[in-house]
């Protein structure tokens, strides 16, 4: 274990926030994390990646971040004669890993799932807690389940995918178990043979007329993603920085009424959610820019920083967008970005 006091944090978030902690502690081990009991009454932020987290001050707690990494491959299982149970393999992935050592490493080993995942920032122990997606894949559709520690009671966990209450963006670790557990490793179950979801249209375009493989699908989503969202080196940004808001029946039908090229999506259960992005564009957002501080050009979604913004800045962006959305189409957004 590391801990360092006024600890700057510009390194560890992908917007660049140039803010300070009162304390910084890297944690080298799991294991390390129950003795930690006392550090779990104060004040404090569990910090992977930082590319899901806009810091707004001074943070005057203690940041933990999971250096801790290691992929296993747990267990495998192939189908019997009978073909009854089908082949599969079990990783345990800890949380410090960064998640392109673990897409990495399915493409090196050929196993499918994650593919669809590739190029999201961050480390596998965020992944859960917002359920990452992208491309027609949600990481739920693979986790086998996580493990970590309750930290008011300092007990073990294991939950399974059902426990952890997947939803789109969403899980346990956002409700009730917000701020009372530290995730120490998440066990994915994988496929060794070939199984590829090509629903999302861009993807699906652009493989037409070609055997997909794991190589050109993870090329292909990367080329997709260079093609829309920042390069985190030269830009900073958290990614998508709103949800997708979810309307009724009712509302969408209004809505079209007024906007007929309006995109929304089913949602299984007799709501329509909406594109984010197109009701920024549509409220007049896309590629404006307020200082340092701005709406990225190519993909609506993302708010920027093109250098030197401060919190506030970043803030003063999606506290307006809110409200331009919600003067036009009476939808509120909600962001997807954890705000500190
Ligand atoms: C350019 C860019 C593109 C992106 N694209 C996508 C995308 O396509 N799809 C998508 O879903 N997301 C995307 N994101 C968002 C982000 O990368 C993911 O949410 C990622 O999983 C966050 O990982 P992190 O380690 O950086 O999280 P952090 O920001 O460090 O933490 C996120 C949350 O998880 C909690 N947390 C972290 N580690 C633990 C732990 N071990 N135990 C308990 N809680 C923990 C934190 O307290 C915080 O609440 C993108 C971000 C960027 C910058």
């Amino acid at each position: 274990m590391n801990v360092a006091t006024d600890f700057p944090l510009r390194e560890y978030n992908t917007f660049g926030m140039d803010v300070t902690c009162a304390r910084f502690v890297q944690i080298d081990s799991a294991d390390e994390i129950p003795k930690m009991a006392d550090l779990f009454d104060t004040p404090h932020y569990i910090l992977g990646g930082g590319s899901n987290t806009l810091f707004t001050d001074y943070y005057n707690g203690t940041i933990l971040h999971p250096a801790f990494g290691g992929i296993e491959m747990a267990s495998q299982s192939t189908p019997t004669s009978e073909g009854t149970s089908s082949s599969s393999v079990l990783l345990r992935v800890a949380a410090g890993e960064p998640w392109e050592n673990l897409t990495n490493y399915c493409r090196e080993h050929s196993l499918y799932g994650l593919e669809n995942l590739t190029g999201i920032p961050g480390l596998v122990g965020s992944a859960p807690v917002q359920n990452i997606g992208a491309y027609g894949v949600e990481v739920k559709d693979c986790i086998e389940k996580v493990e970590g520690y309750y930290t008011d009671t300092m007990q073990p966990f294991c939950l399974t995918s059902d426990d952890c209450h997947f939803g789109y963006r969403d899980s346990i670790f956002k409700h009730e178990l917000k701020g009372r557990c530290f995730i120490t490793h998440v066990w994915f179950r994988l496929s060794p043979q070939p199984r590829f979801t090509l629903t999302y249209k861009a993807l699906a375009q652009a493989l037409e007329g070609r055997e997909p493989t794991l190589d050109s699908v993870a090329e292909t989503v990367l080329a997709i993603r260079n093609s829309k969202l920042p390069d985190i080196t030269q830009i900073g940004c958290a990614g998508s920085f709103f949800k997708n808001p979810v309307v009724d029946q009712a509302q969408h039908a209004a809505l079209l009424n007024r906007f007929p090229d309006l995109v929304a999506y089913p949602t299984g259960d007799g709501m329509m959610k909406l594109a984010a992005g197109q009701l920024i564009e549509k409220a007049g957002w896309k590629g404006r820019r307020e200082g340092d501080a701005g709406i990225y050009p190519k993909q609506a979604l993302v708010i920027v920083n093109y250098g030197n913004a401060k919190p506030e800045e970043i803030c003063n962006v999606y506290r307006q967008v809110i409200a331009d959305v919600k003067d036009l189409f009476q939808v509120t957004l909600t962001p997807e970005v954890n705000i500190i």
